[in-house]
Formats: structure tokens, C-alpha cells, sequence
């Protein structure tokens, strides 16, 4: 089934109590389209980047089947750039730099053969190109699924209220569900924001998993423990990626396949903070996925004393 993504493609900078890198490529949309990459043969992804972003890494994503022909290229302009700083306990961060630099006037422009998607994923940017995508959508795909952050909270929380009550699914992290709704318990928080007009809302916990909600039923899917965790960036967008690709590939929007989907997301995601950045999903292979969602299987089923 075709899949969109809408996103950031950009250079980030991060530091972590193990290490620090300079500029090295990141965004919401890369990670989203890498993870989304394992489940679909082909997609398609929007964003913009300036001219001192890599061919390479294009072509890169071009050869795992990301068509980039709705990916802009800016010539003379500099690709979004943003810093993070990590706390030790890697949970929390500082954002330390944004600048927006091409996406502050991005026209997410929709080509053609785009604007059938069936699954669409609003990767993290600005509410108001993500909801335009929608506009520019001619025909009511299958589902929608949005990722936001603080940041837009912070200067556009109207938009991002009105983008949120055009798709099926958010997906956030427990404190982005405390900030927009007022409320602390994040049970109480779904519930809002499902009156927010979404039938679904996924609440992700950093490594204490994601909490899965439609208005009648509720999921946990635990995060993998793992003895190692270098970066977390993108982890949050990974995700994503794992959850709408699965879902894609299988055609299935039931609440039972959903679970399944959020447990593909949580085994993309247990990847990506292995290593810095993009690094290791670039290397992971389709059996590195199957071993680690039999791991998710084995972590939390048990049977029930007769
Ligand atoms: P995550 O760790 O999943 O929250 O995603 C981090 C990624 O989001 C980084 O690669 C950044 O480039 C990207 N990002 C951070 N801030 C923004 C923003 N305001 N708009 C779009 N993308 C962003």
C-alpha cells in the first residue's frame, strides 16, 4: 500500500554522555522514511533541504526504495539544523539550536501521483505544512498518523490543535501528552485528546515503553531493556516509521494489528539508540528485526496459571 511521509530531513549536532558529534545527518522525516523502508518496497517522502545537504545520502535513500521527488532542494539555502544535549540519564535533553533556515517558508508541494496515499505519516514540522499536506490530499487515505513536539506547543499550539483533529492517529511522548492536554495522568490525557478528534493516540515513555489508546481499548508494549544506549535521537521517529510501515505492508488498520504495529516501532526504535544518529539502522537487516520482535514477544507474554 502506498506510503507518504512528511518531514524533516536535516543536519543535526548532538551530545550525549558518550560522545558528541558534529553536524551529521538527522530529521524527523530521514528516520521516519529509513525505519518505514524495512516494511515497503516503495514510498514516497516530502521535505526540503538546502544545497549543502549530501547527494549521497539521497541516493542512499533512493536505493532503499524512497522515492525523493517531493523532497525540494534549495539551491543557495542552508538545510534545517538542529542541536540536542543529553541528560545522563538520556531520558531528557536540552534542544540547544534550531534553526529553521529552509523549512521557515516551506510550501510542501504534493506531486501527483502523492496525492492518492493511502498511509500517510506527518513526521515532525510545522502544523501548518503538515496539515496543508492533508488539504493538498485528493483522496481520504486509509490513515493518517501525526508526530508533533514541544516546540510547536510552545508558538503554534491553535494550529497544531487544528492539524490534530484531521488525523486518525498521534503519536507523542508522555510529557508532549501532559503539555497539551493540562493533564498529568496520561490515561486522562488520551482521553483528551481523543476528544481531540484522533481515534487513536500512541503516548511513547522513552525506555519504559508506549501505551496504545482508541476510546474502548488500551495496549502497553514494553521498551526493549537494553545494556547500551548511545543516542536516543530519532528514536522517537523511528518508531513512527516501524509503526506506519508495518501497517502499510499490512493493510490492516484493526486495533489488534495496531498492537502489532507499535511493537514493529518499538523493535525499529530499540535500533536506532544503538549506535549515533542513522548509523544503525543503515546496517540492520530483516532478520536483526525478526530476532528482536521475537525478544519483544518473549519479554512480555506468559500464560496464565490453569
Ligand atoms: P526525536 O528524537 O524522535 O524527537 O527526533 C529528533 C529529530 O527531529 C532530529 O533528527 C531533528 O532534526 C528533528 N527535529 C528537531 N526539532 C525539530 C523541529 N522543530 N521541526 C522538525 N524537525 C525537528
Amino acid at each position: 500500500m502506498s506510503l507518504l511521509t512528511v518531514g524533516s530531513v536535516a543536519f543535526d549536532a548532538i551530545e550525549t554522555p558518550f560522545g558528541k558529534t558534529d553536524k551529521i545527518v538527522g530529521g524527523a522525516g530521514t528516520y521516519i522514511s529509513l525505519a518505514s523502508s524495512f516494511f515497503v518496497e516503495n514510498q514516497n517522502i516530502i521535505s526540503v533541504v538546502g544545497s549543502d545537504f549530501p547527494a549521497a545520502t539521497l541516493s542512499e535513500m533512493n536505493s532503499r526504495g524512497i522515492n525523493t521527488d517531493g523532497l525540494q532542494i534549495k539551491e543557495g539555502e542552508k538545510t534545517f539544523f538542529w542541536s540536542g544535549k543529553y541528560h545522563n540519564d538520556m531520558n531528557n535533553r536540552d534542544t540547544l539550536v534550531t534553526e529553521l533556515n529552509v523549512l521557515e517558508h516551506f510550501d510542501p508541494i504534493v506531486p501527483k501521483p502523492y496525492q492518492t496515499s493511502e498511509y500517510i505519516m506527518l513526521g515532525n514540522l510545522s502544523p501548518s505544512v503538515q496539515s496543508t499536506v492533508i488539504e493538498r490530499i485528493t483522496k481520504r487515505p486509509k490513515l493518517i498518523a501525526m508526530d508533533t513536539m514541544n516546540f510547536w506547543m510552545d508558538i503554534a499550539m491553535d494550529d497544531l490543535k487544528k492539524t490534530i483533529s484531521m488525523v486518525d492517529v498521534l503519536i507523542v511522548n508522555d510529557e508532549e501528552a501532559r503539555q497539551l492536554t493540562g493533564e498529568y495522568a496520561l490515561v486522562t490525557a488520551a482521553k483528551n485528546i481523543l476528544a481531540m478528534g484522533p481515534k487513536y493516540v500512541i503516548i511513547k515513555k522513552g525506555e519504559h515503553g508506549a501505551l496504545l489508546f482508541s476510546e474502548s481499548q488500551m495496549f502497553f508494549a514494553p521498551a526493549l531493556p537494553l545494556a547500551e544506549v548511545f543516542d536516543p535521537t530519532g528514536a522517537g521517529d523511528t518508531f513512527a516509521g516501524g509503526f506506519m510501515g508495518y501497517l502499510a505492508a499490512t493493510d490492516d488498520i484493526t486495533f489488534d494489528n495496531l498492537k502489532r504495529a507499535v511493537i514493529y516501532g518499538s523493535a525499529m526504535a530499540s535500533f536506532c539508540v544503538e549506535k549515533f544518529g542513522t548509523e544503525r539502522l543503515l546496517e540492520v537487516t530483516q532478520i536483526d528485526i525478526d530476532l528482536r520482535v521475537k525478544k519483544f514477544n518473549d519479554l512480555s507474554s506468559f500464560d496464565l496459571k490453569k
